[in-house]
């Protein structure tokens, strides 16, 4: 039997309601003639309230309990959705992710999945059970520990199924009804997309579009498994939602398949630093052991053997990069006049493949945005994505407006 992978959300399995409507859906995959692997988060607020009750009770709490306490969201949603199964006369059986077991490294609250062995499940499908139902964002450590994935887990554990069981695709029920050329909050002439390759959705999930964790991209991308995004809140016909798939997939596609944004980032400079060979290795050393996420990074024009180095880097972590530079100076390691930081930032990126082949999106993004009036503080490009950090104030009005110009309305 071909092994169908299905995830819902915290969301759509909030209310016994929401899980007997995901539980029809499961039915419905069912009859076709598939296997069927649901993977689910826990109830939504709950994982948010379970860390609350850890954190409260044990301020510097140890990992492996936190690990204890906050997985088990999941096992709960798991046992109801097999016996609204059951209710249903649909054979299903529910998995806690040791049992399965879903091996992981012992990185307890951040932990990776190292392998899934079928056959425990395999073995059940193979005496009639239809439905496995596995509690997504936990696993097991090599010391045999309860172990979870990092916040929206659940959706790595699906992918992770999908390609342990080769899976004809993984699908991903949420409360969108897909993925959309970019936030439709911030502009009303969003649309949804069809079809995104893997590359791009990686982008888009990493510049903050909060549809999939960025991780479960990377590993659907490496295992070539296709994804699909959708509704678990409305009928689904078989080609609904967004299918995240290779680009060889796509037959055609726009240049830019996305624009994508970020409000919480800052903007750092030091100010007059040595232009010499292994400067800037030593300043980003500093930085990297200081725990800073360094993102963007520019090194300007030097001159007299001074230059000026800035980068950007999430808000939450302008103290602590201060503190890393402070150091390296008081220590000696690196030395520079002053640094500055700039918290009101935004950055705002266009992704697309199509830019491997196309020229002049770039120039393209850079007139849109001096017709507006708006400054570019920073640049930085990929093969697939041209990233500029402006002031935040105009955030909104460049993402509508490299919409519009990029015309991301309209289906290619
Ligand atoms: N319940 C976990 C969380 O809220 C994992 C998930 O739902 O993906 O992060
Ligand atoms: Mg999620």
């Amino acid at each position: 039997m071909p092994v169908l992978v299905m995830k819902f959300g915290g969301t759509s399995v909030a209310t016994l309601d929401r899980i007997r409507r995901a539980a029809k859906r499961v039915g419905v995959e069912v009859a076709k003639g598939y296997d069927v692997i649901v993977i689910v988060s826990a109830m939504s607020g709950k994982t948010n309230e379970l860390v609350g009750w850890v954190a409260e009770t044990s301020p510097l709490f140890d990992a492996r309990e936190y690990d204890a306490v906050v997985s088990s969201g999941e096992n709960v949603t798991a046992g109801l959705m097999a016996l609204t199964l059951q209710e249903m006369d649909v054979p299903a059986r529910s998995w806690q992710g040791w049992q399965v077991p879903v091996k992981t490294t012992s990185a307890h609250s951040a932990a990776r999945i190292e392998d899934i062995p079928p056959d425990n499940i395999r073995a059940k499908f193979d005496e009639g059970m239809k439905v496995a139902i596995v509690a997504g964002f936990q696993g097991v450590s090599p010391e045999g520990r309860i172990t979870t994935l990092g916040r929206g887990g659940s959706d790595t554990t699906a992918v992770a199924f999908a390609a342990a069981f080769d899976a004809e695709r993984c699908d991903i029920y949420t409360d969108v009804d897909g993925v959309y050329t970019t936030d439709p909050r911030v502009s009303a002439k969003a649309r949804k997309l069809d079809r995104i390759a893997f590359e791009e959705m990686l982008e888009l999930a990493s510049l903050g579009a909060k549809v999939l964790q960025t991780r479960s991209v990377e590993l659907a991308m490496r295992y070539k498994v296709k994804l699909r995004v959708l509704s678990s809140f409305e009928e689904q016909s078989d080609d609904a939602g967004t299918l995240v798939c290779d680009e060889e997939e796509i037959m055609e596609s726009n240049v830019v398949a996305g624009v994508a944004f970020s409000r919480d980032e800052a903007k750092m400079t030091l100010v007059s630093v040595a232009d010499r060979p292994g400067i800037a290795a030593r300043i980003f050393t500093a930085l990297s052991e200081g725990g800073v996420n360094v993102d963007m990074i520019v090194q300007n024009i030097a001159e007299e053997g001074r230059t000026d180095m800035t980068w950007s880097c999430p808000t939450d972590q302008v103290a602590r990069a201060q503190k890393a530079v402070e150091d390296a100076k008081s220590d000696g390691i690196i030395n520079y006049h002053e640094v500055i930081a700039d918290t009101d930032v935004a950055k705002v990126s266009v992704v697309g493949i199509g830019m491997r082949s196309h020229t002049g999106v770039a120039a393209k993004m850079f007139d849109v945005l001096s017709a507006e009036g708006i400054n570019i503080k920073v640049i930085t490009t990929s093969e697939i994505k041209i990233s500029v950090l402006i002031d935040r104030k105009y955030m909104e009005l460049a993402v509508q407006a490299l919409h519009d110009a990029f015309e991301l309305e309209k289906a290619a």
